[in-house]
């Protein structure tokens, strides 16, 4: 297998398995000509960055061009269903393994008390 140094600096996640959270943020900015509208505070928009939590617990800010922030919303609603899964997968386990220690203790308990009485 082919491993290729990828460049962390400036790279957006591709996949929602990357990430564990994020959100697109819609920017306002001044351009600083002194006779823009902007300089009267009707400020540019249309700048987007995207924070967003690596799997790793990495907090990361991008600027992205407009044309992909409907596809790192959909990126962020399916690691968001992909965790909220995940959470159900875990507690559902979790809740029968307590299900299951419990029995095993009745079991191991009626024993105790059977072989005492
Ligand atoms: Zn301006």
């Amino acid at each position: 297998m082919h491993t290729t140094k990828r460049k962390q600096s400036n790279s957006l996640p591709k996949m929602s398995t990357e990430i564990a959270n994020g959100g697109i943020f819609e920017q306002s900015i001044r351009c600083g000509k002194p006779n823009c509208r902007c300089a009267n505070g009707d400020m540019h928009r249309g700048y987007y960055y995207f924070i967003f939590r690596t799997v790793q617990g990495r907090l990361r800010k991008r600027y992205v061009p407009k044309s992909m922030v409907t596809m790192l919303q959909n990126l962020v609603a399916e690691s968001r269903t992909e965790r909220r899964r995940e959470r159900e997968i875990r507690q559902m386990s979790s809740r029968l393994l307590t299900q299951f220690h419990s029995q095993l203790k009745e079991i191991l308990g009626d024993n105790d008390a059977a072989s005492e009485d």
